[in-house]
């Protein structure tokens, strides 16, 4: 937990969010400002800045981020359908906040991503 870090202050219950899923070591939990008709945020509830960083110091921890975006996709309807998964990383990839976190998004056709 940093004090500064949103992510962390919502992991903490210090900020509001609509959480959909809970494990003990991550948080999923709607966008603010949703992108798609279901976009889902999943956190691990410790700190890392970028995927990276948590790949490196626990590839565990990654696996079980991945595994409760899996969950949330099936929660939520878009397994069947299909889904995006994301983890914008770093300044050029457009992460805004240094808290990793996979964007799960869904619930229409999204295009193709780099057209
Ligand atoms: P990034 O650009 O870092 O990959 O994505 C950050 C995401 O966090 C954005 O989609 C943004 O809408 C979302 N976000 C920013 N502040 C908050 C907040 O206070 N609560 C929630 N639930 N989402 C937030």
């Amino acid at each position: 937990m940093t004090s500064e870090c949103l992510f962390c202050r919502i992991a903490a219950g210090e900020i509001p969010a609509e959480v959909v899923r809970e494990t003990p070591t991550t948080l999923a939990f709607r966008d603010i400002d949703p992108k798609a008709p279901s976009h889902v945020l999943v956190i691990p509830r410790t700190h890392h800045p970028d995927v990276a960083a948590l790949a490196a110091a626990d590839p565990g921890l990654a696996g079980e981020v991945l595994a409760t975006a899996a969950a949330v996709a099936r929660a939520e309807g878009l397994a069947g359908p299909g889904f995006r998964l994301i983890f914008n990383t770093g300044a050029h990839g457009g992460q805004e906040v240094p808290h990793v976190h996979a964007h799960v998004l869904g619930g229409a056709p999204l295009g193709p991503m780099l057209a």
